[in-house]
């Protein structure tokens, strides 16, 4: 059996916080329910949270500190090895399970008393055409709901939730302890009844005291037009039900935008490339250009360089949450045939000495010109 520190990773001298921290960060990764339940993550969970079980707790670990796993059976804390039930009841309690991103939203640590439901976290993906018209989607997500056989208070129905007697309903518990400097106190959550003052003598069958269960719940996403990956939105009071008739947590839907080849997005608006020949630059030509759905047609004017860029207005992508919408920019780029018929290299060729360099005058305005009247110079 390794030492329950090592286990979490953490020092000896780890402060109640730490020990918390570093045993969420591990359950977050070796929790069954993101494991599909593969045996060594669920060995691992059972390992992680009964080290946790011990070192959480102040009398449990000052036994442990002192006579090791000894010290625990002999000391009459009470410990033995959690079976994976109870390991699933511990994190539950202490982090009413998943709060996905709490770097991103802030965790809801535990505190005493019930607790509000643990927040939910979505992806949803999006095509960019769903992102130019706005969208609204159905989705199922697991949530836990209040248990229906004891009204999510936990107790089974005909018994009732106690005071706790080993605090009097505090849900503290005060410790004078003695060490080389002298008496000092701490004061500890209850370990009866977690800190909620309340002991339930008869705990619900259906969902063992929680008041919650598994569940799924139906929801329609409204997406705005013009949302970009990265962004989300937060549906507030649908997310996990909290502990014994505590309020629901939210629910956190985070878009993602499909990447579309076709198109470099900038906010709202999007630039694109197309091929012309020679003859359509020249000539002048109308000529089809991707658009988020679809096609939709460029007429080219005769003369045209290559490289300019066109900029049809109001085909781009919606603002997101105002008005107007963004430009679409097409830039024209010349195609060099790498491979010619015979017929297409005579003629060609035929062009070649007509034209056998730019004229001089021939391009107008070259491009440091162009560059300097754009800059104000
Ligand atoms: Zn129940
Ligand atoms: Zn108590």
């Amino acid at each position: 059996m390794a030492d329950f520190y090592s286990v979490l990773g953490v020092e000896r001298s780890a402060s109640d916080d730490e020990i918390k921290k570093a045993y969420r960060k591990l359950a977050m990764t070796y929790h069954p329910d993101r494991n599909n339940g593969a045996k060594e993550a669920e060995e691992r969970f059972k390992e992680i949270t009964e080290a946790y079980d011990v070192l959480r707790d102040p009398q449990k670990r000052a036994a442990y500190d002192r006579y090791g796993e000894a010290g625990l059976r002999s000391g009459g804390a009470g410990f033995h090895h959690v079976d994976l039930s109870e390991a699933l009841g511990i994190f539950m309690r202490d982090f009413g399970g998943f709060a996905g991103f709490e770097e991103l939203f802030g965790g809801r640590a535990a505190a005493s008393g019930p607790r509000p439901g643990a927040d939910v976290k979505i992806t949803m993906p999006l095509t960019l055409a769903e992102v130019a018209s706005g969208v609204e989607k159905k989705i199922t997500i697991k949530v836990l709901d209040p248990c229906d056989h004891c009204d999510g208070s936990g107790a089974e129905p005909g018994s009732k939730a106690q005071t706790c007697s080993t605090c009097s309903g505090t849900g503290e518990v005060r410790r004078a302890q003695r060490s080389f400097f002298g008496q000092f106190v701490t004061v500890a959550p209850c370990p009866t009844c977690h800190g909620e003052g309340r002991v339930i003598g008869t705990p619900c069958k259906k969902c063992r005291g929680e008041g919650r269960i598994r569940g799924e719940k139906e929801l329609v996403v409204k997406v705005p037009a013009g949302v970009a990956t990265g962004q989300y939105m937060t549906l507030r009071g649908v997310g996990n039900a909290g502990s014994r008739g505590a309020p629901r947590g939210d629910v956190h839907v985070m878009f993602e935008v499909a990447d579309d080849t076709r198109f470099e997005r900038d906010g709202e608006d999007l630039y694109t490339e197309v091929l012309v020949t020679y003859a359509q630059l020249a000539l002048g030509a109308d000529v089809s250009v991707p658009a988020i759905s679809g096609h939709t047609m460029l007429t080219v004017p005769p003369g045209t360089q290559s490289g300019h860029v066109f900029h049809l207005r109001g085909r781009g992508l919606p603002r997101v949450n105002a008005g107007g919408t963004g430009d679409l920019h097409v830039r024209v780029q010349l195609w060099t045939p790498d491979r010619m018929t015979d017929e297409e290299r005579q003629l060609v060729a035929r062009l070649g000495e007509l034209q056998p360099g730019v004229p001089a005058d021939g391009r107008g305005k070259g491009f440091w010109a162009k560059m300097k009247e754009a800059l104000g110079a």
